[in-house]
């Protein structure tokens, strides 16, 4: 028997206790969670393809504010917001990325346009912004992508003089009072009815980021990667660890190579290129028998699951 379809996401890992969440907050975070399993499910159901299951999922939580990706964006040292996005297609091993954005409103779908349309893997800045609009994508002013909480994250990270993986920003300097949580770098994997994997990220990078920093998430292989021979992986936290532990592809390689399950890679990727190194952070990881991971080792990481036709899963504390 076939896997049923399977859809996972993430809405960033971070320094995330019962503490720190109102329970109107978490469920707030937990609706939009929600929200996003549905609209991929609801694809995955009707034959839809891994890839667009991914892209929808994630376009959702890009357009809410709760998460550090398209509106809610963290900002940079600059006060700026430049965000970053990846797709990969299990199926073909295709894939597309744009990074360091200011404009495009659901960067994952230009990440998606470039895979489907480009000819190239990854754009940047002035040039990426050119092919989205010309591909008729969403454009919007940078007031549409400010938000009054990642604001004063920034001037928290300022007074600090830290850059912030998102959710660890969420107290005031004095580590007393919590801030408002309103962050989260957003990613998602499937599998399709017709047995293909898929796997998209987007983010706003880390507040108070240097000018043209570029994390982890539109890297291949260090925060997204897709091979239906293997696995999908999505990742979330401090991507420069990411990007030296070629984590998503780590996962993936262990399983090539050594012959590892999912969980078994999942595990010792995360002992060896994270854990060892000081690395904070998760992934979401799923494979084509169905079998999935949401591995994570900081206190929290927003996250669900749906299969088949079942509800939606959805956790957010390490308990
Ligand atoms: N991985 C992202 C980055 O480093 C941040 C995050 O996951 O919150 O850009």
């Amino acid at each position: 028997m076939s896997a049923p379809v399977t859809l996972l996401v993430h809405g960033g890992a971070g320094t995330l206790t019962r503490a720190d969440l109102s329970p109107a907050q978490e469920l707030e975070y937990r609706d939009a969670l929600g929200q996003a399993l549905r609209a991929g499910q609801s694809l995955l159901l009707r034959g839809a393809s891994a890839v667009d299951a991914v892209v929808a999922a994630v376009s959702v939580l890009e357009d809410c504010p709760l998460f550090n990706a398209g509106k809610g964006s963290v900002f940079t040292h600059e006060g700026r917001n430049e965000m970053d996005a990846a797709v990969m297609d299990g199926a073909t091993g295709q894939a597309g990325a744009v990074a360091g954005v200011v404009s495009v409103r659901n960067p994952v779908l230009a990440a998606q346009s470039v895979m489907q349309r480009s000819g190239h893997v990854l754009l940047i800045g002035q040039g990426a912004e050119a092919f989205a609009q010309s591909q008729g994508l969403a454009m919007e002013g940078p007031e549409y992508f400010h938000t009054a909480h990642r604001w004063q994250q920034l001037q928290a990270a300022l007074a600090q003089n830290q850059v912030m993986l998102d959710h660890d920003g969420q107290r005031q300097p004095d580590q007393s009072k919590p801030i408002d949580r309103k962050f989260g770098t957003v990613g998602a994997v499937a599998l399709d009815a017709h047995g293909h994997l898929a796997a998209a990220t987007s983010t706003g990078g880390m507040t108070n980021k240097m000018f043209g920093r570029v994390g982890d998430s539109p890297l291949i292989g260090a925060g997204t990667y897709a091979c239906d021979a293997t696995a999908a992986v999505s990742a979330t936290g401090a991507g420069e660890f990411f990007m030296r532990g070629v984590v998503a592809h780590d996962i993936a390689a262990r399983m090539a190579y050594g012959g590892l399950s999912l969980a078994q890679a999942t595990e010792a990727t995360v002992r060896d290129k994270l854990d060892a190194t000081g690395g904070r952070g998760g992934v979401i990881a799923l494979d084509r028998q169905g079998h999935y991971q949401l591995a994570f080792n900081t206190e929290g990481m927003y996250r669900g699951l749906v299969q088949g036709n079942g509800p939606p899963q959805i956790a957010i504390y390490r308990d």
